[in-house]
């Protein structure tokens, strides 16, 4: 009997505390209902898919990206879907500038912001790293300073609304990915200033959550263009990593994964079997045959 309590007694604390944490832990839509959002990248891919699920969620929707006409149609979509309110500002994230003045637009026509989703990101080449230090250097401006830039305009409001910063970035930011050398710089980038600043955030007790997503491969018609032949597996469906996306952001997690499976899973050998995970990484990839093989 006593040997029985004792194994009986922890795994009923077990049982409980998993249902507690799970219970706590439901998303429901309407946690986005009527908040402020800005979602960069917004004209095409994940950051598309996002803007439509916060519109149908009832979210004030602050879109962005570079290209006029195509953010004009997303927000047609979004004010067809329920959206609070959706607009778009046009603009290019080379530029810190512009990078706050989309900041600057949420705070005069929003009146605040709840949610940053930082997103967008430039185009880069798929292939051996070429020596390129400008297009490096090119590429962090945009994937990387302007995310800082928008995050540290940004906190102001974010502090008051105790709102959230969604940093979109990928298994290359966690592990080393041939082929996108430069694109993976950025996202290591991404998690070492975020991961930081998180911890800063707890010491100073700021209730700002900073969610760091961590995605595998997605449908998107850049990254099929850019990897389909040379990927041996199927992407994800863009529309439900968008949903995932919102709900690790609503629930205010540190970090999101999808598909788990391909992400998480994978990087738990990162600390005890890194060759491993490396050669695993490797074959993903149908490589060529090396030169005389
Ligand atoms: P995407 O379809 O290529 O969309 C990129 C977005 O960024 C577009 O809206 C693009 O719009 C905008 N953009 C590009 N250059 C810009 C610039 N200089 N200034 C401002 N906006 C710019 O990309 P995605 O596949 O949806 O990826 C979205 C996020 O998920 C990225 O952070 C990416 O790293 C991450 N991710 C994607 C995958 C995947 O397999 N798809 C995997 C892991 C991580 P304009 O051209 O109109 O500016």
């Amino acid at each position: 009997m006593g040997r029985l309590q004792k194994i009986l007694i922890p795994f009923l604390g077990l049982v409980l505390a998993f249902w507690f944490y799970s219970a706590r832990d439901t998303f429901k839509p309407e946690m986005l209902r009527g908040k402020r959002v800005i979602v960069t990248g917004a004209s095409t891919g994940i950051g598309e898919q996002l803007a439509y699920h916060l519109a149908r969620m009832g979210a004030h929707v602050l879109v962005t990206a570079r290209t006029e006409a195509r953010l004009q149609s997303v927000v047609r979509r979004c004010l067809e879907l329920g959206a609070a309110s959706a607009r778009f500002v046009s603009g290019t994230m080379e530029d810190t500038a512009f990078a706050q003045h989309v900041v600057r637009e949420a705070q005069t026509s929003l009146g605040g912001l709840d949610m940053l989703i930082l997103n967008h990101v430039g185009a880069s080449y798929f292939g051996f790293f070429d020596g390129d230090v400008e297009h490096v250097r090119k590429l962090l401006e945009i994937n990387f300073l302007s995310y800082v830039a928008m995050a540290t305009a940004a906190l102001p409001m974010l502090k008051e609304s105790e709102g959230s910063i969604v940093v979109v970035s990928s298994m290359a930011g966690k592990v080393g990915f041939p082929f996108t050398v430069p694109y993976s710089a950025t996202k290591f980038a991404l998690d070492g200033f975020f991961s930081s600043l998180r911890q800063e955030f707890t010491i100073q007790s700021i209730n700002v959550s900073i969610t760091l997503c961590i995605l595998g491969f997605i449908d998107t018609e850049r990254a099929v263009r850019a990897a389909a032949e040379v990927l041996q597996e199927r992407p994800a469906p863009r529309d439900e990593c968008a949903l995932e996306i919102l709900k690790g952001a609503a629930l205010r997690r540190r970090e999101l994964y999808y598909r788990y499976s391909s992400t998480r899973l994978p990087l738990l050998l990162r600390d005890c079997a890194a060759e491993l995970l490396d050669y695993l990484v490797r074959s993903r990839y149908r490589l060529p045959a090396p030169p005389g093989a």
